[in-house]
Parts: structure tokens; C-alpha cells; sequence
């Protein structure tokens, strides 16, 4: 571990933090420690874990506002914003620890009639370490999806957070430190792609990842080396759909923020709009009027693009657009800087250019006309990505949620789902698979264990060399009871 990472404060340029990278070696160390953590942090059960956890989340808390900075020095977001996510993050933490027992624990179901000298029973064990590799758009909420909810089910964590944020991970370590003194349940490593390699092939039981789709097929490549299973949470490209009934003034103000918010480096931003044919010119028009003002750049409320290398990607989205016959209504190509951009929203734009079918990251819209929701929601399906998205409608929001291709989906309102601690957060396509949040979020780093035991003789010993012609007929016959009228009924004997 002698290379120094240095973290730089994306406006400024100053170097805000340095750390050591770790190699193989330092993360092998801290994946043992990790390991050896975990029979005392399983030995303590559901009600010991959720006691170290209400100590961390009140230590979290009560210095939410020092977080808030080192966020916002090595991002760029402002400091509000930042304690928006470390807000959300909290919440999760207390509904993970406050639930694991009755989402994971022990319970019996029910063994069926041909087993019913049976008792069954289940419950979800802990995988053991578990790996974390987190991106830097949302350094505490993004990571703490996984950490909080795999910590809540009794595993250690070694967390990698990414390059451009890593004292924010470092923070996040040190602040259950303070709760648990000289603990390996968090540990937090440092680097940029080869860190995160060297965790994929460590002694790991299970990796989740957050950060691009590009990055998640090397991750679930080098984890395939050993058979780790991954989570991916990876890029989206979410829709927002406005039908001819709403409210268009809520629809236009909800539909901003959701684009520009964060500077547009939201994995659920709102980077395409879809727009009932009836309401397109007034959705326009307020959607002008509430992007009107959101101004980037040092004390406005958007932050900068925090990776320098954004910049080009979104410019050449936004040139791209143009040139196949788009047209900015605000922003444009003037509106890249050096480091920030100004909200743009693009209209006219084919559903084959860039703008359209890769993520942008940027503070970037398009808004297209349909000619009704049945178009909107074909659209909106078009992509390889389907992680959030968003309906605004009176009358038929739950329809048309139901017919997205999407992980989650808000209807007349942006982004919500990610706030509810219950509901599973994750992606299909190349957004990626696997869940965080809720209880599939607690199960995703378990395993389960499922047990039989025989409270009773059988009445008829099937697993046993004595069986013989009376209990196979006895057998048949059950079966043809159970099952036998189903399939006449349906024809398929016959
Ligand atoms: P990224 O893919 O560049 O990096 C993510 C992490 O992977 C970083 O920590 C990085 O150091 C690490 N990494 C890079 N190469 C690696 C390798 N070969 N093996 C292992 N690890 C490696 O992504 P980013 O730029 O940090 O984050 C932005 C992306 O994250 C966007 O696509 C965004 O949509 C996505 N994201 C998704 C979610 C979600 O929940 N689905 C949330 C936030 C961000």
C-alpha cells in the first residue's frame, strides 16, 4: 500500500483528502479481519445487531451536517442536497435494522398434505462478507443501499467507494468506529478499477455493485472467476409520462427537478419525457417556466459535473441531438462549461439519437410528443435500460405504472420510491438485476436454509426400501385426489 489516491474538489481542484491505495494484499487482510468479526455479529442475533445499529444511525445523525460537507467538497452537489441523500440513507439504516428479524428470522411454513408428517421450516443466514463497490454520484444513499441492509442481516462489510468520493466512504467506516472501537464490520478500501478487481477475487461471499453498466460486466466477469454472486445496480434511462388529464404546472415542476436535480448524475433522473399530444404545448410551456432560474455553478442550486470526462459525454448527446434535427427550447451546446452545465431541455429529438437511447448524466431533458399513452408507454419500454421512471396522470397513473419495463415507478410524483425504506430498488436490462432496499434487499445478502422435521411416523413410508405395492397404490391414488381433477379440467389427460 505505498500509491497515494488523492481526492480533488471538482470546482476548486484542491486536493480535499488523501488515502492509501490498497492492493490485494491489504484487501485480503481486511476481508480476514472482516470474517473473523462475523461470528460475533451473527452470535448477537436480530435485537443485539439493531442496537449497534440505532447507536451508528444516532452517530450519523447528530454530525449529519459534517457529512453534508466532505459530500459536497468532493462532489460538488450542494450542501442541502447532500443532507437530502444522508436524510434518505438514515431512514433506510433504521428500517433495515428494525426489520431484519421479521423479514429473516426462523419461521414455518406450511409442508402440504403428502408431507404433512412434516414440520417445515425457513430462515435467511447470512452470506458471511460481503463486498461493496459504490459510485460517486450519490456517495452515502447509493453505498449504504447495500451496507445498511447487508450489515441489518449479519454480514461484515468491506466497502470500495468510488475514486472521486473516497472520504466520504472513510467517514462512513470511522463513524462506526465510533460505536464499535477498533471493529473490521465496516472496512473501508481505496482505489480506482483494480481496487475494486482485487475485491471481486477476494475471499468474498457476495459483491454488490452500483456505478455503470460498462463496469458491472467486469465486475460480474472477474466475480464469475470464483462463483461470487453479484447485485448490479447499474445506469438508467427513466421516462417520464404526462397524460392529457394533470395537472400540468405539478407535472412541469416535479418533471424539472427530476431532470436537473444533482446536475442530471442521478441514476433515476428523468432524462426523457413523453407528452400527450393535447397537453404537449402547455407541459412545454411550464416546463420552461420551472427550469427558468435553476442556474449552475458556485452557491446556485446545481453542483457541477463531478467527473471531468461527464462534460464531453453530455456535450456530444446534446450536438448529437442537434445535428439530427433536434432543438434546444433552453440550454443548448452553449450551455456546457468548463465543469458546469445549465439545464437543457431539447425537443424534436429522433428516438435514435444519443439523447434517447444512452444515459447522459447530465442536466439534460427531451420532450417528445405522442399521440396518446399507448405510444408513451411503447416508448418509454424502447430502451436497453429499465431501471425507475414516472407516470403523471389523474385517472389512469396505476395502468400505466403497471405496463413500464422498469424497476420502480413513481406516479404524479418524481423519484419517490427511492424514499420508502419497503420497497426493493433495482433494475432489468442493462440496468442491471438483483435488489436493494425492502425485504428483498435484506434477503439479497442471505442465504436460505430450509428445514424438515418429522413430528410424526408417515402414514404411508415412502422414502424407504419397505415400501412396496400398497403404499405405491395408496400413493396414486393421494395424487389422483390431489391433482388428478386439475388436469381433466384443463384437459390436458385427455
Ligand atoms: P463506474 O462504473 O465508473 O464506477 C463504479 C465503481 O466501480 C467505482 O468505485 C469504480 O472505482 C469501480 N470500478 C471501476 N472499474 C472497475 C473494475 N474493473 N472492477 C471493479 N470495480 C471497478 O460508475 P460511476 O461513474 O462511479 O457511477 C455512475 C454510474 O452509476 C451511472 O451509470 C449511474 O447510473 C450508476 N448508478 C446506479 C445506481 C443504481 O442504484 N442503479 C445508483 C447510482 C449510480
Amino acid at each position: 500500500m505505498t500509491e497515494k489516491l488523492e481526492s480533488l474538489n471538482p470546482i476548486t481542484g484542491d486536493v480535499v483528502g488523501t488515502y492509501p491505495i490498497d492492493d490485494a494484499d491489504s484487501i485480503a487482510a481486511a476481508v480476514q479481519r472482516a470474517r473473523a468479526l462475523t461470528p460475533w455479529w451473527v452470535s448477537i442475533g436480530y435485537d443485539g445487531r439493531k442496537e449497534v445499529l440505532a447507536q451508528w444511525r444516532g452517530v450519523i445523525t447528530r454530525r449529519m451536517a459534517q457529512l453534508a460537507q466532505v459530500v459536497h467538497e468532493e462532489t460538488g452537489k450542494p450542501h442541502a442536497d447532500a443532507t437530502l441523500e444522508i436524510g434518505l440513507a438514515i431512514d433506510h439504516l433504521a428500517w433495515a435494522a428494525g426489520h431484519a428479524k421479521k423479514v429473516l428470522g426462523r419461521r414455518t411454513v406450511n409442508a402440504g398434505l403428502l408431507m404433512a408428517n412434516q414440520v417445515a421450516e425457513l430462515e435467511y443466514k447470512p452470506l458471511g462478507v460481503v463486498g461493496v463497490i459504490g459510485p460517486w454520484n450519490y456517495p452515502v444513499f447509493t453505498p449504504m443501499g447495500s451496507i445498511v441492509y447487508a450489515l441489518a442481516a449479519g454480514n461484515a462489510v468491506v466497502f470500495k467507494p468510488s475514486e472521486h468520493t473516497p472520504g466520504v466512504g472513510q467517514w462512513l467506516a470511522d463513524s462506526l468506529s465510533e460505536v464499535l472501537p477498533d471493529q473490521s464490520l465496516l472496512t473501508c478500501v481505496h482505489g480506482i478499477g483494480p481496487t475494486g478487481t482485487a475485491l471481486c477475487r477476494a475471499d468474498i461471499d457476495k459483491l454488490a455493485f452500483t456505478g455503470s453498466a460498462a463496469t458491472g460486466k467486469k465486475v460480474m466477469a472477474t466475480c464469475a472467476e470464483n462463483l461470487i454472486p453479484v447485485v448490479i445496480e447499474a445506469g438508467g434511462k427513466d421516462a417520464l409520462l404526462v397524460d392529457q388529464d394533470v395537472d400540468l404546472a405539478a407535472a412541469a415542476d416535479a418533471a424539472a427537478w427530476g431532470a436537473f436535480s444533482n446536475a442530471g448524475q442521478t441514476c433515476v433522473g428523468v432524462e426523457r419525457i413523453y407528452v400527450h399530444d393535447k397537453v404537449y404545448d402547455g407541459f412545454l410551456t411550464e416546463l420552461t417556466k420551472a427550469a427558468d432560474g435553476v442556474r449552475a455553478g458556485v452557491g446556485g442550486q446545481l453542483g457541477p459535473m463531478t467527473m471531468e470526462s461527464q462534460v464531453g459525454v453530455v456535450r456530444s448527446h446534446i450536438e448529437d441531438a442537434l445535428a439530427r434535427g433536434g432543438r434546444a427550447v433552453i440550454g443548448g451546446a452553449d450551455a456546457v462549461g468548463d465543469r458546469f452545465i445549465q439545464p437543457t431541455i431539447l425537443v424534436d429529438v429522433p428516438e435514435d439519437s444519443l439523447a434517447i437511447t444512452e444515459e447522459t448524466f447530465g442536466p439534460t431533458v427531451t420532450v417528445t410528443r405522442v399521440k396518446d399513452m399507448d405510444e408513451a408507454v411503447e416508448l418509454a419500454n424502447g430502451g436497453k435500460y429499465g431501471l425507475g421512471g414516472a407516470v403523471f396522470s389523474k385517472t389512469r397513473g396505476a395502468e400505466l405504472a403497471q405496463r413500464l419495463r422498469s424497476g420502480m415507478t413513481s406516479v404524479n410524483s418524481v423519484i419517490a420510491f427511492a424514499g420508502v425504506p419497503s420497497l426493493p430498488f433495482g433494475g432489468v436490462g442493462d440496468s442491471g438485476f438483483g435488489r436493494i432496499h425492502g425485504e428483498d434487499g435484506l434477503k439479497e445478502f442471505t442465504y436460505t436454509h430450509a428445514t424438515t422435521r418429522q413430528r410424526m411416523k408417515p402414514l404411508m413410508n415412502l422414502t424407504s426400501f419397505t415400501r412396496g405395492q400398497k403404499e405405491d397404490t395408496a400413493f396414486a391414488t393421494l395424487l389422483t385426489a390431489l391433482h388428478g381433477r386439475a388436469s381433466r379440467v384443463r384437459g390436458i389427460a385427455d
